[in-house]
C-alpha cells in the first residue's frame, strides 16, 4: 500500500516550524527553499519507502562528500553545474542576447590571482616532459573587431590530470596564467597539452557514479575565464578534438563550438620562429565577447574558490 504521511497534517505542521515559517526572524525567501526542499525530502522517502538505514547512509554520505571538499564535483557529474549554463543560455536568448563563444563549467579546480602578463606567457615550469604546446588565439566583440586590453585567464590540468594548488607536487600556479591582450586582441601562450583526468577513485562521487553505471571521466579539456571592460565574463574551456572522452564527459561540458584541434606542427622553421622545441603541437582558439548591459556581466560569478581576489 502507498503511503503518504508526509501530507499528513501533523507532518505539514512539523515542516512549517522546523523550517521557520512561524517564526519572526530569518530570511523569507530562504525559509521557502528550505520547506520546499524538506517537505519535497519527506514526499520521496514516501514514494520510495526509504528506510532509516538508507536515510542515514545518505547522512552519512554527506559528512564524506564535505569532509573531502567534492560537492562541486558531484554537482557537475549530475548535470547540475551544466544545467546553470543551460538556464543562463536560455535567458539570454530570451533577452535576444548572443553571438558570443558559448559558455560552459567553470569546475571546481579555478585558482585566483595567477600571473599576469601581456600579449604572451610560459605557463608550464618545464618538469613536464608532455608535448609541447602552443595555445594562441584572438579576442573580439560581436562585430568582429579586435578587443585589446583583454585578459584571457588560463587553467588546465598536467599529463597526469591534475591540476597545481591541489597537486601539492607542482610547482604554485604551475600551469595558471592570465595574459593580456595586445592591440591586435592577440593572446600567446606556451605550456603543454593537458590530459583528461577522472574524480578520485576512491572518493565520494565516484562512488556514487559506480552505483549510478557512469565512469567519472573528463576529456582533455583548457579552462578560460575572458573578460574585458564593456563586456560579459565569459567562463568557457576548450575540449580536445580526438579525446575517447570528447562526448562522453561525465561533466557534460563539450559543446560543439567549443572544440579544438591539435595540430601537430612539423615545420621546423615554425617551432624555431616561436623559440619552441620542434616538432610541437598548436591550438589556435578565438574569442568573441558580447556586449555587457550592465556592470556586475563584467565580473565572474560569486562563489567560493582557492585563493580568493
Ligand atoms: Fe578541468
Amino acid at each position: 500500500m502507498k503511503t503518504n504521511y508526509s501530507q499528513h497534517d501533523d507532518v505539514k505542521k512539523l515542516l512549517e516550524i522546523s523550517c521557520g515559517l512561524h517564526s519572526e526572524g530569518g530570511d523569507a525567501r530562504f525559509k521557502q527553499i528550505m520547506h520546499r526542499l524538506v517537505s519535497d525530502l519527506c514526499h520521496l522517502i514516501d514514494e520510495f519507502d526509504v528506510t532509516p538505514e538508507e536515510f542515514w547512509q545518505a547522512a552519512n554520505y554527506l559528512h564524506t562528500l564535505g569532509g573531502r571538499q567534492e560537492a562541486a564535483l558531484l554537482a557537475a557529474g549530475l548535470g547540475l553545474e551544466h544545467y546553470l549554463d543551460m538556464r543562463e543560455d536560455a535567458r539570454e536568448a530570451e533577452a535576444g542576447f548572443g553571438g558570443g563563444t558559448p559558455r560552459t563549467i567553470e569546475g571546481p579546480l579555478y585558482v585566483a590571482n595567477a600571473p599576469l602578463s601581456d600579449g604572451y606567457a610560459r605557463m608550464d615550469d618545464g618538469k613536464d616532459d608532455g608535448r609541447v604546446m602552443w595555445l594562441h588565439g584572438q579576442v573580439k566583440d560581436t562585430d568582429g573587431q579586435p578587443l585589446a586590453g583583454a585578459v584571457v585567464d588560463i587553467w588546465h590540468a598536467n599529463t597526469l590530470g591534475n591540476y597545481s594548488f591541489f597537486d601539492k607536487s607542482q610547482g604554485e600556479y604551475n600551469l595558471r596564467r592570465r595574459v593580456r591582450t595586445d592591440a591586435e586582441g592577440r593572446y600567446a601562450v606556451r605550456s603543454i597539452v593537458p590530459s583528461g583526468y577522472g574524480c578520485p577513485p576512491d572518493g565520494p562521487t565516484q562512488a556514487l557514479l559506480d552505483r549510478l553505471g557512469r565512469h567519472g571521466n573528463r576529456p582533455a579539456h583548457i579552462h578560460f575565464f575572458v573578460s574585458a571592460p564593456g563586456h560579459r565574463h565569459l567562463t568557457t574551456q576548450i575540449n580536445l578534438n580526438g579525446d575517447r572522452y570528447l562526448w562522453d564527459d561525465f561533466a557534460f561540458a563539450t559543446r560543439d563550438e567549443l572544440i579544438a584541434e591539435p595540430v601537430k606542427i612539423t615545420d621546423p622553421t615554425i617551432s624555431a620562429k616561436r623559440d619552441l622545441p620542434h616538432p610541437h603541437t598548436e591550438i589556435e582558439f578565438d574569442f568573441t565577447l558580447t556586449p555587457a548591459t550592465q556592470a556586475h556581466e563584467e565580473q565572474r560569478i560569486q562563489r567560493a574558490r582557492a585563493l580568493q581576489e
